[in-house]
Parts: C-alpha cells; structure tokens; sequence
C-alpha cells in the first residue's frame, strides 16, 4: 500500500486549523475528513474505517484523550497523532500512554503534519518481510504485525510495536533516546525525550516483570536475552508440578 493514501480524519474544531490540514494533507495525495467533536469522530471512525486520526485534544463532547481511550479499549489500534492546544506535557504523556502514536503541538508546521503522519503510516503497516524476530519466547511478526509472549498475544501500538522491533534486533546494545527517536519516530528534537520514555513504560507494563528491557542510567536503553534467572524460576516451576 502507498503510504500516501487512504482516508485520513481530522478531528479538530478550530476552523482555520483544519483548513490548512486538509489542505496539505489532500496535496499529499489523502483522502481527508474533517469533523469538529469527538462523538462524530467516533461514528466516522466506525463506518469509514480511516487510515489514521489527526487527534485534537481540545474538542467539543468526547475529548481527544477519552476518544483514543474508547479506541483502545475495543481494540482499535488505527494510528493516531495527537495535536495538543499547548506545551502542556502532562496532556501529551496521557496521550501517548493512552496509545497515541505522536503528537504535535500548535502551533505546527502543516509540512510537519505531513511527514509524522506517513512516518505513522509506515511504522503501521510495516515493510513486508517474510520473517519472525525471536528473543527468547518474545516473538515479533513483521508480517502480520502481531507480537507474543510465551505464547500470550500483546496489544501494542504500531509505534510500540516498532519500538521493541528496534530493541530486540540488537540484544544487549544501549541504545540512546535520540537514537531510538530518529530510528522509530523519525525525528530527534530535544524535547521528545520523554515520548522515549514513556513508550519503555507502555512495553514494559504489557510485557511484565522479565521484559528485559534495561535502563542504562544516563544513556538510554536496552534489551537483553532472557537472563539465567529466568530459566531457575522455570526449573522451580517445574520442579514442583
Ligand atoms: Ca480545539
């Protein structure tokens, strides 16, 4: 699929705003609807099944965050770039911890719109390739985007999802936040650290306590093999069946 097409929702109420979205976005070769709240974001999003949801926080009924909650929970992961009022980071943290795939802060370049909504695009639909990537008993299908767990099926995002693709592909390297940035979101800009951070957390509360996923303190993260404790607790397990 190009990544440059499909449906795309706005779902912001600032008329100007979603002028200037539709605009760019329909040059960038989008199908575009436009609504202004959250309830008719919600029927839109159930019948015309869109590729992706430009989320303003700030909108009239169901807000932004309530709205990706309710997409979450009927296990509706199409991707969704949250545009947040303000420089308000405790609303961005909610969003992306909620399963938003970015976010933009207005006022923002509608280029820059562009360029994070086919980064979204391709972390979600992925680069055909016809292998599984193991560590341990965490497998990641690239094909059909579908991550496990000793044989339990996470729901992550597609960004988590890549996330951890990134991670496990190189076991036991540290990688830095702006290393996973660039890597995974495709931009590095100084203040995105968190975003970092917070999707570690998203991983590792779906993954549990043996994640592997290792802070290193000052630099950033990584993922290692399943470690020796691991087999012991297994042994025991075992042992006492
Ligand atoms: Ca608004």
């Amino acid at each position: 699929m190009d990544a440059a097409s499909g449906l795309v929702l706005v779902v912001e109420d600032e008329r100007a705003i979603a002028d200037l979205e539709r605009l760019y976005l329909s040059r960038a070769g989008f199908g575009v609807e436009v609504v202004a709240g959250g309830d008719a974001a919600m029927a839109v999003i159930r019948a015309r099944r869109p590729v992706a949801v430009v989320l303003d926080v700030g909108i009239p009924g169901v807000d932004g965050i309530e709205l990706c909650r309710r997409l979450r929970a009927e296990d509706d992961w199409t991707p969704v770039i949250f545009v947040t009022a303000r420089d308000d980071e405790i609303e961005r943290l909610v969003a992306l911890e909620l399963g938003g795939d970015d976010y933009l802060t207005k006022p923002f370049s509608p280029r820059e719109l562009v360029t994070r909504l086919k980064v979204v695009l391709r972390r979600a639909h992925g680069v055909p390739t016809r292998h599984e990537v193991r560590l341990g008993t965490l497998v990641l299908d690239q094909d059909t985007r579908m991550a496990a767990l000793d044989g339990r099926e996470l729901a992550l995002t597609a960004t988590e999802f890549d996330l951890l693709l990134h991670l496990i592909r190189s076991p036991g390297r540290v990688f830095t936040r702006e290393q996973l940035l660039s890597s995974v979101w495709g931009h590095a800009d100084y203040a995105s650290g968190r975003t970092v951070d917070v999707h570690i957390a998203q991983l590792r509360s779906k993954l549990g306590p043996l994640s592997g996923i290792r802070t290193v303190r000052g630099v950033g993260y990584a993922i290692d093999p399943p470690s020796p404790q691991r087999s012991d607790a297994e042994t025991r397990a075992g042992a006492s069946r």
